[in-house]
């Protein structure tokens, strides 16, 4: 455990939230740190260590995050565009990459991060390698497993988050109603206003 006592923990104080989870997935959540991906201009939210520990602590995944390092950084860099084309091949019906398809194995192969029961509930704690595992894992589950046939991109042309469509129907064109769909919805009431004006 010497380890655990050497390891800088990382609480986030300050209460800044500077990640999003729109689709409420962990893994496709992580694979839109790398924001409108396939746009001209993404945005990589994944741009340091810190940005990674804050991600694994605002995500739920632990309440607080032993500090990353560069290596780490670029694992989790490695695994989420893995897990990207994983999910992409699905979207298209393509054969999965066998490189990804390594990359996501061996990070999966990881130890998991432990769970423990405490007197109010419980928590999930270990380090960052431990954490890359769980989304790993996750992610194994959802790209080999029945779920992918729910696999979606988001609508909106600036977002191209990908998400689960476990709604009624599955009928559902945004990584989230929240955001991309009411925006969506708010672009088709003023063209629809344009147009009546026109006419
Ligand atoms: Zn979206």
């Amino acid at each position: 455990m010497v380890t655990m006592e050497l390891a800088t923990l990382i609480t986030r104080q300050n209460g800044d939230v500077i990640h999003a989870f729109p689709c409420g997935t962990l893994p496709l959540d992580f694979v839109g740190t790398l924001r409108a991906r396939r746009n001209e201009t993404p945005t990589e939210k994944l741009a340091s260590p810190a940005d990674l520990d804050a991600w694994f602590v605002e995500s739920g995944l632990v309440p607080r995050a032993e500090a990353s390092v560069a290596s780490d950084l670029d694992a989790a860099t490695e695994l989420r565009e893995a897990i990207y084309a994983l999910v992409w091949a699905r979207l298209h019906d393509r054969r999965l990459p066998a490189r990804d398809m390594a990359i996501v194995n061996e990070a999966a192969a990881a130890a998991p991060l432990t769970t423990t029961l405490t007197a109010d509930g419980w928590m999930r704690s270990g380090t960052p390698r431990q954490a890359l595992s769980h989304l790993a894992r996750e992610a194994i589950e959802i790209v080999g497993g029945e779920q992918a046939a729910l696999l979606r991109e988001c609508g909106r042309p600036e977002c191209t988050q990908v998400y689960l469509d476990t709604s009624r129907g599955h009928r559902r064109e945004w990584c989230s109603m929240a955001t991309c769909g009411s925006r969506m919805k708010a672009k088709a009431y003023r063209e629809r206003r344009k147009a009546g004006t026109a006419a």
